[in-house]
């Protein structure tokens, strides 16, 4: 499979083509944040490679997600004062996946934040 989709938009971010606010990269990660948050510095973070889905997804850009989501989630406890973390992937249009390129969701949580999950 070709390592993106020309009609993918989080491919298009990966590659500059969309703007984005980038919190945290590396090689085969980049994290930026949600431009519909569900709270302050809600962040999605996405393999750098085209894939559909969690059960697409290899396995070692699996564990990059997951290592990058670690780092977003110490940034937002430190930084924005997050008093708690969801960590949130949708598969599949029944749970609520728009974008078809995997994504993990950080979701920073706030003491009575309005957030129902
Ligand atoms: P899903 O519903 O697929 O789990 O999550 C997709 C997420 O991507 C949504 O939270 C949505 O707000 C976000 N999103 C969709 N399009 C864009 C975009 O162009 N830029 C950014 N930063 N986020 C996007
Ligand atoms: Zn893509």
């Amino acid at each position: 499979m070709a390592d993106r989709d020309p009609d993918c938009i989080f491919c298009k971010i990966v590659a500059g083509e969309l703007p984005s606010l980038v919190v945290e990269e590396d090689e085969r990660t980049v994290a930026f944040l949600d431009v519909n948050p569900a709270t302050p510095g809600h962040t999605v973070v996405v393999p750098r490679v085209h894939t559909r889905d969690l059960l697409t997804i290899g396995a070692e850009d699996l564990a990059a997600c997951a290592a990058t989501a670690q780092r977003v989630a110490a940034r937002a406890t430190e930084r924005l004062e997050a008093s708690g973390i969801n960590l949130l992937n949708n598969r599949g249009s029944h749970a609520w996946q728009t974008v078809f390129h995997f994504h993990l969701h950080v979701i920073p949580r706030f003491a009575d934040d309005p957030l129902r999950l």
